[in-house]
């Protein structure tokens, strides 16, 4: 299951596995809700920003319970359906540049930003809330 999780492409330039922290939390397996939801993020929003800022590194996407606990995620985190990601550009320059697309996205539904990362949020099946707070962690 692991092995096949390493090669599952959510779009062209995301995998799986990128989002899951495996190595770290080996018990964090998403179940396909989940990767559908991880995908509509990828389709909708880091593709689109990708093409725009070059590579973008993923450093949390889905968190299982135990896992948003450990990592004192809110309650009701969006990471715990698939539907966050905590992202940087590869490229520091490029950040502000990341900021701005995401904020202008239709599909964002949280974007928080702050101390060199983005906490980028989507929901396939509500409205998007837009809702931007830059400078939000310090
Ligand atoms: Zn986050």
């Amino acid at each position: 299951m692991k092995e096949n999780l390493n090669e599952t492409r959510l779009s062209p330039h995301f995998r799986l596995d990128e989002f899951l922290n495996l190595r770290k939390y080996p018990s964090n397996i998403p179940d396909m809700q989940v990767v559908a939801n991880l995908a509509f993020g990828c389709y909708m929003l880091l593709e689109p920003a990708r093409g725009l800022v070059g590579p973008i590194i993923v450093s949390s996407g889905f968190r299982n319970a135990a896992v948003n606990s450990k990592v004192g995620g809110v309650r009701n985190s969006q990471h715990l359906v698939g539907q966050a990601a905590d992202i940087r550009p590869g490229n520091p320059a490029q950040f502000n540049r990341l900021v701005d697309f995401l904020r202008s996205c239709e599909y964002t539904d949280q974007l928080l930003t702050g101390n060199g990362w983005l906490h980028i949020s989507w929901n396939p099946f509500a409205k998007p809330r837009r809702y931007v707070k830059v400078g939000y962690y310090k």
